[in-house]
């Protein structure tokens, strides 16, 4: 089966497995555990920040930035599409008493113009107008890639506004080896960033929030507060200890991997990428056919030994990485071509 449902779907290799076998551990509630200090630092240094803390969860970490900006009547402006507002279950509202003003962005993108007048006036009939998020590189967007000017005007917008900014950067990585612009400037901006080990980067476990030491000295707290305090955590440091070390790099396969699969839908005359250019590893395509639902395209293709996920009514989302080779990538591309040619001749096989 070439499943290319989520970057998150990798299974650790054996040396992967060997490392987390052979951590050196200790209790990290308690005091210190060896390896994930040392995880700790080195994502810290990657991203150019004085310090960061290993969580369990991208969404453990996104939330405990929101908690750690924001007090409860507090307001975040962020994209509409973006995790934190529509993956995360309204966390930032459950947990933190915080409430969302999106922005429709275009290519997931907004402008300084777009937001220039969303910051509410100080009275005591408005909301706070507290935190900047972004999203790089953009999951619902199809692995969009925000531009760095861009970034860097929004951020600096923001602190001219006294707000604070935060970076989901689950897939950072990707727009770091795609752009070859390193890590930290693109987290410069930024108060607060968060990585996932667990996407591309093919740990089994784990993200960390980065960030000014001082900002940060509240985290732990918070992170005891959402259940994220672990013991032995080494276990997991070390598997993203050997991604950071071995699996970086490597992600540029995974953007040649999936503009293979780009070119094959283009090839499609009924398929239309969206977004039409693809920067990294998400191809987002909508099935412009009454007769075909997405949900009923993925079954087919799964039979056909291609998994990928119905992502609206009519838009299929497929994700490359580690497990998918090249030739995976072009047979994953016949078993969409001949479904699309199935298609195109009405012999598709109704369900
Ligand atoms: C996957 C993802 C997260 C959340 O990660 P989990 O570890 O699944 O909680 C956050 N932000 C983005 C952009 C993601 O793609």
């Amino acid at each position: 089966m070439i499943d290319l449902r989520s970057d998150t779907v990798t299974q650790p290799c054996p040396a992967m497995r060997q490392a987390m076998a052979s951590a050196e551990v200790g209790d990290d509630v308690i005091d210190v555990d060896p390896t994930t200090a040392k995880l700790q630092e080195r994502i810290a240094e990657l991203l150019g920040k004085e310090a960061a803390m290993f969580m369990p969860s991208g969404t453990m970490t996104n939330q405990a930035a929101v908690r750690l900006h924001c007090r409860p009547g507090d307001e975040m402006i962020c994209e509409e599409g973006c995790h934190i507002f529509n993956y995360e279950q309204g966390a930032f509202a459950q947990l933190s008493g915080v409430i969302a003003r999106t922005v429709r962005g275009v290519r997931s993108t907004f402008q300084v113009a777009d937001v220039a007048d969303l910051i509410r006036p100080d009275n005591e009939h408005a909301a706070r107008t507290r935190l900047l998020t972004l999203e790089n590189t953009h999951n619902r967007g199809g692995g969009v890639i925000l531009p760095l000017e861009n970034v860097q005007a929004l951020c600096r917008w923001a602190r001219d506004q006294g707000l604070a900014t935060h970076l989901d950067g689950a897939r950072l990585f990707n727009a770091v080896v795609a752009t070859g612009i390193a890590a930290d400037v693109w987290a410069r901006e930024f108060d607060t960033v968060s990585v996932c080990f667990s996407k591309g980067l093919g740990a089994p476990v784990g993200s960390a929030l980065a960030g000014p030491r001082e900002m940060l000295a509240p985290l732990r707290r918070i992170r005891k507060l959402f259940g994220g305090g672990m013991r032995q955590s080494g276990i997991l440091a070390a598997a993203a200890l050997y991604a950071l070390d071995h699996n970086i790099e490597r992600l540029a396969r995974d953007h040649q991997t999936a503009a293979i699969l780009a070119d094959g839908i283009r090839r499609c005359e009924f398929f239309r990428l969206e977004p039409e250019q693809v920067d990294t590893n998400i191809v987002i395509f909508r099935i412009d056919s009454q007769r075909l639902s997405a949900a009923r395209f993925c079954e087919l293709a799964k039979e056909a030994g291609v998994w990928m996920l119905p992502f609206s009514r009519c838009h299929v989302r497929a994700v490359t990485h580690l497990h998918i080779s090249l030739p995976a990538a072009q047979q994953a591309v016949a078993v969409i071509e001949r479904l699309h040619q199935q298609l195109v001749c009405g012999r598709l096989p109704t369900g």
